[in-house]
């Protein structure tokens, strides 16, 4: 589900609230009304004044149109109490500022933004684990503080963290670069890629989180089955679009070219992509074909991921 469609659901869902509150009040007034003859008695009464305000005020009597909108005032009070009385509540708004339309000012009003994000935030849940996968909880002392072949995976692993909450502090749809995390299984490539993601949809961007496998075989159905490029074009399109796991679907001269396509026409558009892989960079080239490989060479900042697969050294602690 795109945070798009989220906003449609969240915007139908509160105006729908709000009309089903309007109707169950609306049927027991009427219920009122025919139960309680003062109550109509009233109405009829408030709705004859009304019409003889509008007429004495043209023709300016003051003192006359002063005494028939004090009785307006008394009556109106009657149907109130009468109305309490009964049991029959104002309508409560949750957002004030619209009053549960879901429009504010010609615009869509925070409370659905909120909602939309939150509801996005909950269905991304269901594919990936963006809620125990925060900045909070990634633990750099699962990292050694010792020179290895590829570097000092402490030292490594601080500047890539620091790297990715800058990335969300500074993050630009239009200018932000494009970043290429490698490494080993287990390395916390997903979990500071979910940090970016959430950090980034709070905020209210639109980020398209997903596997290459799932992203890619979605893209291929619809391409072949529905003869649609709804995913594809979303994917294109989005703030920020992270692909987790490169190189762990099935790769057809279809994906390679799907593969080529999104990378290309996203740094066309200036917009930035997070892509994870366990790949190097020979393996890119060899699967992908030179071209991709070249474009991630040339314009993707490539953080190589050092460390011991921790969720090894965490089922060995247990
Ligand atoms: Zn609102």
């Amino acid at each position: 589900m795109t945070r798009k469609e989220c906003y449609n659901i969240c915007l139908e869902n509160k105006q729908s609230l709000l009309s089903r509150q309007i109707a169950a009040r609306e049927s027991a007034l009427s219920r009122l009304e025919e139960n309680n003859p003062r109550f109509a008695e009233i109405k009829r009464l408030m709705s004859t004044l009304g019409a003889k305000i509008a007429i004495t005020a043209i023709s300016g009597d003051r003192g006359k149109l002063k005494d028939m909108e004090k009785t307006l005032f008394e009556l109106s009070k009657e149907k109130k109490e009468i109305i309490k009385s009964a049991g029959i509540e104002e309508i409560k708004y949750d957002c004030e500022k619209c009053r549960d339309t879901g429009y504010y000012g010609g615009k869509v009003c925070d409370c659905i933004k909120t909602a939309a994000t939150k509801f996005y935030i909950t269905e991304l849940s269901k594919i990936a684990p963006v809620e125990s996968c925060r900045f909070e909880t990634f633990d750099l002392s699962f990292y050694p503080d010792t020179e290895t072949e590829g570097g000092n995976p402490k030292k490594r692993m601080t500047a890539i963290f620091k790297l990715c909450k800058e990335y969300t502090i500074k993050f630009n749809p239009l200018s932000s670069e494009s970043l290429l995390f490698t490494g080993n299984t287990g390395l916390g490539k997903t979990h500071l890629s979910l940090a970016i993601a959430y950090e980034l949809l709070l905020k209210g961007y639109n980020v398209i989180y997903g596997s290459a496998y799932n992203m890619f075989a979605k893209m291929e159905s619809e391409h072949f089955g529905e003869h649609s490029d709804k995913a594809y074009l979303e994917a294109v399109d989005c703030d920020l679009l992270i692909i987790d796991d490169l190189g762990g679907e099935f790769v057809s001269p279809y994906i390679q070219s799907l593969v080529y396509n999104i990378v290309n026409t996203r740094l066309l558009a200036r917009k930035p992509t997070i892509i994870n892989t366990n790949l190097s960079m020979a393996e890119i080239n060899r699967i992908y074909t030179p071209r991709v490989a070249s474009r991630l060479l040339g314009e993707y900042n490539a953080k190589r991921f050092l460390g011991n697969d921790i969720r090894q050294q965490k089922s060995a602690a247990r």
